[in-house]
């Protein structure tokens, strides 16, 4: 705790002072309280400011940067009151400084494992894609977007055939393993903006920004083509009709898929809207 005279010269300095901000007493007694404040705040009257505020309404109070004497910042709390005499003259600011930089790392650590939390619980472990639920959300931005600036967007079922065959025959682990490569030769056959997720099982689903059915058509056949060699897959195929919504085009996709099944498999089937 310290006291500075209306005009922000050190009055009065205590040991916690010394002990929080670095200098001692004889140091800083007369000196202007601007040199606890980073050049930023300085640049912006922020400390001038600061008094202003106690004056007129009696009390100040922040959070913020500060500067100790050896130039490292601190988080502070900082509570100004003014202090008037019995004629309502101005005659000092009494300030109270409390360090929260523990704190506040803390917070900001916090922070850091929440965004991280955020992201682990969107992503599928096995292949590193968007899972269901990052899916479930992605696609409800794009049909927003492509609603929005009246672009098409296609929406394809990819589902690996006959791979409950090689579970059976390799085990589990060969299972996953193509479920790994599959994911990343396809990732690489799109574009950054295509969205390319895990759906559930062998099933993945990919929506196509900005694409029409011809473009799509293509990108579907390059994706079959990069299917890890000896396996193939299925695709159903469909745009977005402009109206409907995430679950109905969807299912449109789902169905095309099935019907490529049908059809014999290692197929891509596209439906009309
Ligand atoms: P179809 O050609 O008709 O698609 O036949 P399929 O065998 O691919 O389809 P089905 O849906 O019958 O089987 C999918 C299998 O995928 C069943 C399930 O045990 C397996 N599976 C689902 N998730 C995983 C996984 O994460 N790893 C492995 N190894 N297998 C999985
Ligand atoms: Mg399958
Ligand atoms: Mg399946």
């Amino acid at each position: 705790m310290f006291f500075l005279s209306p005009t922000g010269i050190v009055l009065s300095w205590n040991r916690g002072a010394e002990a929080i901000k670095g200098w001692s007493a004889d140091e800083i007694i007369g000196e202007s309280f601007v040199r606890f404040y980073p050049p930023e705040a300085v640049a912006v009257g922020h400390p001038e400011r600061e008094l202003e505020i106690a004056a007129l309404t009696g009390r100040y109070e922040e959070e913020g940067w500060r500067v100790r004497k050896d130039g490292s910042h601190f988080w502070a709390r900082v509570v100004i009151t003014a202090m008037r005499d019995d004629n309502d003259h101005l005659m000092a600011f009494g300030k109270v400084t409390t360090d929260l930089t523990e704190r506040k790392r803390a917070e900001e650590q916090l922070q850091n494992v929440l965004r991280l939390l955020e992201q682990t619980v969107r992503l599928d472990h096995l292949t590193g894609l968007p899972n269901r639920r990052a899916w479930d959300e992605r696609l409800q931005e794009e049909i927003g977007r492509a609603r929005r600036d009246e672009r098409p967007l296609m929406i394809a079922m990819i589902d690996i055939d006959h791979f409950k065959r090689v579970n059976d025959q390799h085990g589990h682990a060969v299972g996953d393993r193509l479920l790994k490569q599959a994911a990343l030769s396809w990732q690489r056959a799109l574009r950054p903006t295509d969205v390319l997720s895990r759906y559930g099982g062998e099933e993945f689903a990919l929506a196509l920004p900005g694409c029409f059915p011809i473009e799509a058509r293509a990108v579907v056949r390059r994706l079959m083509a990069a299917t890890p060699s000896g396996h193939t897959c299925s695709v159903g195929i469909t745009q977005w009709d402009g109206a409907e919504s995430p679950d109905q085009v969807l299912g449109r996709a789902d169905q095309a898929m099935y019907a490529a099944k049908t059809a014999g498999r290692a197929c891509a089937v596209v439906a009309e809207p």
